[in-house]
């Protein structure tokens, strides 16, 4: 084990499962072939639960119900979806601990950041019960002063969402909040691995009173058939998807035939670039919260330190510092502060990228061979001097691995940061306003972090440039996702 990086044992705890079933309709049930799909605790490897597993036949009817439903909640009135949203909101609040507890059971992170997922989910929910009374249209007198342009905005229809495990409740409220505002009824498939997240908030959704078939929820072993038969049904308007740009890719293919409206948040591949004016203690600060929220498993994790050469290396001592003080642990153990990934594979990968980064000459500064307490941890590494040819600079790395590629110029390091065909979210350290913006304007991505290491807010426009993905969700920009603009030409002669 590497000196100074400690770990805890495994430790189980109980917690309140939510229903099992399919959520169709307003009624819980099973899949029609009886089948059902294991949950497992990634730090245990136990089974802590089965979940009801749909097919094909299946996806008709989570079809019928939200189709069914759409004509209702679309003429329901912004200030009752509002209510409903906001009764929502204060529900997952009232039962964050609940919440937070499944998400550790299924997920694996640690409370507290499974706490701070709550909030950030139930941010969504309160942001869009204000937004769903916001939404326009405009009226103008045509140039020529014959007619009259009214347009409106108008709901999409149902739609489907599908959404990946690492946040298994905050990728789904940044989609049900802003398309239950809009009007829309959905379609909720949450990933494999992080059902019960899905099934608890459809609950919760329930008991505040939502109507039937406005939110529907089906989890399935078999993504690719279900998803497709759903795609391919000419009452499906709209996809929603946040996962690999892999998979993001062949969805969009799928979307084509129907010309489905598709809002696509995809992989990252996020540069930290620490200018030679920066606070280097602010930057560790915001490298290890960039770095290692969420195991390192989140799209807008730090994946390439592109530190300037003249503070080097007071920077990644000062990170090594950091990263051997970790406690690697289960998540429900409360002197954790990093949780298992999510599986054995996901670690293997990790460790994978590791090994080829250093066979191409990267130099570790935080390395080591022992795992963790049990198959799916992995303890934190840092590699320096990893050269640009290393799988790992460009792929996304998810987990707790920091990588640094020094530079000696600004030209030189933002070029660096944009040497990627990713471009979600980038960070920024210097204490210059100036070579801040420039570097604001230079960056190829979505959202960029200045002088700190964390960009996600439900009222500010979360998104991708380049592969990583088409749309945005928060802020006011969102719900446009969910909308569809008409304009009517009326006579005025
Ligand atoms: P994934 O692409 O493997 O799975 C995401 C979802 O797609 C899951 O629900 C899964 O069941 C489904 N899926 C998988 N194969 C499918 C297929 N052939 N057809 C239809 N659906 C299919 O991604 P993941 O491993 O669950 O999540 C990690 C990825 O998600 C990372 O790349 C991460 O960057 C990305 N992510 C992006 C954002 C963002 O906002 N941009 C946020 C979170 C995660």
């Amino acid at each position: 084990m590497q000196q100074g990086i400690d770990t805890v044992g495994q430790r189980t705890s109980g917690f309140a499962c939510p229903p099992t079933g399919m959520f169709v309709g307003g009624e819980w049930r099973e899949a029609r072939a009886n089948a059902s799909l294991p949950v497992l605790n990634p730090a245990t490897g136990e089974v802590i639960a089965t979940v009801a597993d749909a097919d094909v036949e299946d996806a008709t009817d989570v079809l019928d119900a939200a189709t069914a439903a759409f004509p209702h909640w679309s003429a329901t009135s912004p200030r009752r979806r509002a209510a409903l949203l906001h009764e929502a909101f204060m529900a997952v609040r009232d039962r964050a601990e609940e919440f937070a507890t499944l998400i550790t059971m299924e997920m694996g992170k640690p409370l507290a950041e499974s706490r701070a997922e709550v909030n950030y989910a139930a941010d969504f929910l309160r942001w869009y019960s204000e937004e769903a009374v916001r939404i326009t249209g405009t009226f103008r007198t045509a140039p020529d002063g014959s007619s009259r342009h009214l347009t409106l905005s108008q709901p999409v229809g149902p739609c489907l969402l599908v959404t990946p495990w690492n946040f298994p409740l905050a990728m789904i409220t940044r989609k049900v909040a802003p398309a239950l505002a809009a009007g829309c009824t959905v379609i909720l498939k949450p990933a494999e691995e992080t059902p019960l997240s899905a099934l608890k908030f459809a609950h919760v959704l329930a008991e505040a009173g939502l109507p039937a078939g406005v939110v529907n929820v089906l989890n399935t072993g078999r993504p690719g058939p279900v998803v497709e038969a759903i795609l391919r049904d000419p009452r499906m308007r709209k996809l929603s998807f946040t996962g690999s740009t892999e998979v993001g890719r062949r969805l969009l293919t799928l979307a084509a035939p129907g010309v489905l409206r598709t809002s696509m948040e995809l992989g990252g591949n996020a540069p930290f670039i620490v200018f030679r004016d920066a606070d280097v203690d602010a930057a560790i600060e915001g490298a290890v919260a960039a770095k290692l929220r969420n195991g390192g498993q989140s799209c807008v994790a730090a994946n390439r330190f592109i530190v300037a050469d003249s503070i080097a290396s007071e920077f990644i001592d000062g990170l090594a510092e950091r990263l051997r003080a970790q406690i690697v642990g289960p998540g429900d153990d409360p002197r954790s502060t990093l949780g298992p990934l999510i599986n054995e594979r996901q670690r293997d990968r990790a460790v994978g990228l590791v090994d080829d980064a250093v066979s191409h000459g990267a130099e570790p500064v935080v390395h080591h061979d022992a795992a963790g307490p049990g198959d799916a941890f992995l303890k934190p590494v840092l590699l320096d001097r990893v050269p640009p040819s290393a799988e790992i600079a460009r792929q996304e790395i998810f987990g707790p691995v920091a990588t640094v590629y020094r530079f000696s110029n600004e030209q030189e390091g933002l070029a660096l940061a944009n040497a990627t065909e990713s471009g979600l979210a980038g960070y920024v350290y210097t204490r210059d306003l100036n070579r801040a913006i420039r570097a604001i304007e230079a960056m190829e991505c979505g959202m960029v972090g200045v002088n700190r290491g964390h960009v996600s807010d439900a009222s500010a426009p979360f998104g991708g440039a380049k592969q990583s993905g088409l749309g945005r969700e928060g802020s006011e920009i969102g719900i446009q996702e969910y909308l569809e603009t008409k304009y009517a030409s009326i006579s005025a002669t």
